[in-house]
């Protein structure tokens, strides 16, 4: 293959990725990556378990690249600040010395990730870094531990996967937590309210407190945070965490003029934006549901790796596409594995199915073996059809497992009969020679008409 110029903006889980994969298809390729981090790479994923002190180091989080090695230049603490495609040049700042560097190419790929969004509650931004923090990085999460030396209670606002994560970690270093959350429940995006009841139960018995369904109207303080205030109640707190969700680090790419969609950039099935020869990928771009294929977020590693693999291979010359996501996940809320896949029926009504659901309460290993713990697995479809458009779970353990089988599923088009069907491993180390999976489906599948 003839030598190609491909600018990476963005050294996370998509860039690097699209680096790598763009380097395999062509090895002639010539790539630079920039990133406005003075180190390399680093795994956010991994921030609220090093908060926690699981990982003993933050630095165990950074990863670094051998460009070198791989033939690549990399520009660290550099900021890209505009690409102009009609000279086909990425202007990057070098943010040390404050000057700029044109960086020419042949295709540049997008993958700037997303930013903590900071609603508009008064004294949430003026306490920035004064007790009200952000979690996205290694400085802000240090930032976080060292303020909680010095303090007893701290209010998180947001109950996704970020806000609980950080929430048990906080709670596991002696702080008092309250997490506080606009929705009625947990993980509101992605699981049902009776499945987020069992995790809430779980929090409560760890101390957590929980205000669900509850309004945060004021944050108060003079040189640091001293007060929240939430459905017209004053709480006195020393630290609020704002994990009240991401937006999309779009600014680039709605200069360039790419166009952008709902909460991203939008992108074909190449990961190319409305520009040839400009792709975007992970946190910054909009995908589709592979359900119902309309525009759909999926803010994750996961999905960052897959379209980066698409977007390197076409950048560099080769052909692949990304077909969308199911947004499926897990997370370790202390004890608890919570895991969902496709749609909750919230998202699957408004989206106009009707849902038949099956849900099984089980063990995941039978009640004679040692060490068997509770698991709950629930199986979403479509009540006219029985295809499968959503799954959720939660336990101590295999819970990851079991959604990630559902996920399959959905993405293989199965219906409920399908998955009942699946010949599932068994042993009693390990399962129940009758898995809840299967046990979900076959309650789903008597309440078919
Ligand atoms: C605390 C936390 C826990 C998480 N846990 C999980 C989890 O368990 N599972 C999961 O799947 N996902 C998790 N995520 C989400 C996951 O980290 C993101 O979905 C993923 O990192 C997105 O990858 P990305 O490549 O799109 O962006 P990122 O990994 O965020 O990388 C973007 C990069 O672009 C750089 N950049 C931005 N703008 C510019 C510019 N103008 N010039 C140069 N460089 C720029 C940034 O410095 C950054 O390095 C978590 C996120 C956080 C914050």
């Amino acid at each position: 293959m003839k030598p190609t110029e491909i600018v990476i903006i963005g050294l996370g889980v998509g860039g690097f990725i699209a680096a790598k994969t763009a380097k395999k298809t062509n090895r002639n390729a010539r790539i630079t990556i920039i990133d406005e981090k003075k180190y390399d790479m680093f795994s956010a994923c991994g921030l609220p378990f090093a908060m926690e002190g699981i990982i003993s180091d933050f630095d165990e989080l950074i990863h670094s690249m051998p460009t070198e090695k791989m033939d690549m230049v990399k520009l660290p603490y550099h900021k890209a600040i505009s690409i102009d495609n009609e000279n086909k040049i990425v202007t990057a700042l070098d943010i040390d010395s404050n000057t700029t560097k044109p960086v020419p190419y042949d295709s540049v790929i997008i993958a700037t990730g997303s930013k903590p969004f900071v609603p508009p509650i008064p004294g949430a931004h003026e306490l920035l870094n004064k007790g009200v923090f952000v979690i996205n990085d290694l400085e802000n999460a240090k930032q976080i531990v060292d303020y909680s030396k010095s303090i007893s209670s701290a209010v998180v606002v947001g109950a996704g996967a970020i806000g609980l994560e950080v929430g048990v970690a906080l709670a596991q270093n002696n702080i008092e937590v309250t997490v506080i959350e606009m929705l009625p429940h947990a993980f509101p995006k992605a699981i049902d309210p009776d499945i987020a009841k069992i995790l809430e139960r779980s929090l409560k018995e760890s101390g957590i407190k929980l205000m669900m369904g509850a309004a945060v109207e004021k944050i108060t303080g003079d040189e640091k945070v001293t007060s929240i205030t939430v459905n017209s109640k004053t709480i006195p707190v020393d630290m609020v965490i704002m994990a009240s969700g991401v937006h999309a680090n779009w600014d680039l790419a709605k200069d360039a003029g790419c166009e952008l969609g709902n909460w991203g950039i939008r992108t074909n099935a190449k990961m190319e934006t409305s520009i040839p020869g400009i792709y975007a990928i992970g946190d910054c771009v909009e995908t589709v549901s592979l359900i119902n294929h309309k525009p759909w977020m999926s803010q994750l590693s996961t999905t960052a790796y897959r379209q980066g693999i698409t977007a390197g291979t076409n950048a560099a010359g080769g052909y692949d596409t990304f077909s969308g996501s199911l947004t499926t996940f897990v997370s370790v809320i202390g004890k608890m594995e919570v895991a969902a896949t496709g749609f909750n029926k919230f998202f699957a009504n408004t989206a106009g199915y009707k849902v038949v659901i099956g849900k099984a309460s089980g063990l995941t290993k039978p009640e004679w073996y040692p060490g068997a713990k509770e698991i709950t697995i629930k199986v979403l479809a479509d009540a006219s059809t029985g295809r499968i458009i959503g799954g959720q779970g939660i336990g101590e353990e295999g819970v990851a497992a079991r959604v990630n089988l559902i996920s399959l599923a959905i993405k293989g088009g199965m219906n409920l009969h399908d998955l009942y069907e699946a010949e599932l491993a068994y042993c009693p180390a390990v399962s129940e020679a009758y898995d809840p999976v299967s046990k979900a489906c076959e309650f789903a599948i008597r309440k078919m008409k």
